[in-house]
């Protein structure tokens, strides 16, 4: 990936993943273009229909005959996430400032001008919003969404309460710059981070009740949040140098286990001098656990020789973000 410049003489793109949102689209239509128009911005809006199997795609076709030039659409042939969702919509938006939001009306397009302003005037890269005062189900959403955020703010270092709210505004340049994919969309502004783009603010947000249809993620997304948030923490710490854990870790096992080894011999040996009774190595526990200590601090290491080994052919490892040149 490079650094891409965006040219198009646009204020804002709005890019809305959808799945079976049927019903909402049109108010949700008349309300951004409403807010759209009383700010004098010129503007896209982009549906990104992630394989819904309602009528989502025929509210979309209309809506861009009625307005060709404002309303976009993608369709996806089947179910790929909101994080595949977001990044092909990402890729075609054309506006100054990346606004995301969801489709279900939960999101308030009202929200947008500060998002805009926070974005054009405060300079900063990525503004996340935070529903501060939710109107989603108290146990299965409200609380482990806070257990969820403490983790996510420790781990990232990113000191935001809401990370995975839909509703976002982004400069053009981070979109094009951070890569989307399996269920990331819950990480975004730790992608950015790491990425380099570390000017992310935070913004108190209407939230509203969802009006039709159903959430689209169940309990599941808690257990999948915290191991995708493992992955991106390795990822980030030692995704370029894999030997740098693996080669430590397994370093370390073996030392002990070659340690342990020499220790139980030596005591079997100081045994036999004194003509002690003592036990056979091979039903020595001892001796066993550290032989399993040594061969596994082999195969570590030879984990961190083989990541090693992936990195030098992968494509992508000479790519850099560049934000300057002269
Ligand atoms: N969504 C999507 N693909 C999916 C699941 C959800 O595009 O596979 C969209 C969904 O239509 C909505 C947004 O992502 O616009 C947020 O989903 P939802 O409202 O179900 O999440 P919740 O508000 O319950 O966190
Ligand atoms: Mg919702």
């Amino acid at each position: 990936m490079c650094a891409v410049k965006n040219s198009a003489n646009m204020d804002i793109s709005v890019v809305i993943p959808l799945y079976n949102e049927a019903e909402s689209l049109p108010s949700l239509y008349q309300w951004l273009v409403r807010v759209m128009n009383e700010n004098g911005y010129t503007y896209e809006i982009l549906f990104v229909d992630d394989g819904s199997t309602d009528s989502s795609w025929e509210v979309i076709e209309n809506l861009h005959s009625q307005s060709p030039d404002s309303v976009h659409g993608i369709r996806f042939r089947r179910n790929y996430g909101k994080s595949a969702a977001l990044y092909s919509g990402f890729q075609k938006a054309l506006g100054d400032v990346v606004i995301t939001m969801d489709a279900d009306l939960q999101d308030s397009p009202d929200e947008i001008p500060e998002l805009f302003r926070m974005i054009t005037e405060d300079g900063f890269d990525l503004v996340s919003g935070w529903k501060k005062k939710r109107y989603d189900n108290r146990l299965t959403k409200n609380l482990p969404s806070k257990l969820f955020n403490a983790t996510a703010r420790r781990v990232t270092g990113i000191p935001l309460h809401d990370m995975n709210c839909g509703l976002k505004a982004y400069r053009n340049e981070v979109v094009k710059n951070i890569e989307v994919f399996s269920e990331m969309h819950r990480y975004i502004p730790y992608l950015a981070k790491n990425a380099g783009f570390t000017r992310i603010g935070e913004k108190v947000v209407q939230h509203r009740k969802r009006e039709f249809g159903v959430s689209k993620f169940g309990v599941s997304r808690f257990v999948n949040g915290y191991l995708d948030l493992m992955t991106l923490w390795f990822l980030n710490r030692f995704g370029k140098q894999p030997m740098h854990f693996f080669g430590m870790v397994g370093s370390l096992m073996f030392i002990i286990g070659f340690v342990a080894v020499v220790v139980v011999a030596a005591m079997k040996l100081h045994a036999l001098a004194n003509g002690v009774k003592a036990m056979l190595l091979g039903t020595n526990p001892y001796f066993h656990i550290a032989i399993l200590m040594m061969i596994l601090g082999c195969m570590l290491f030879l984990a961190g020789f083989l990541g090693e080994l992936i990195i030098r052919n992968s494509q992508s490892r000479n790519d850099y973000l560049i934000s300057k040149t002269l």
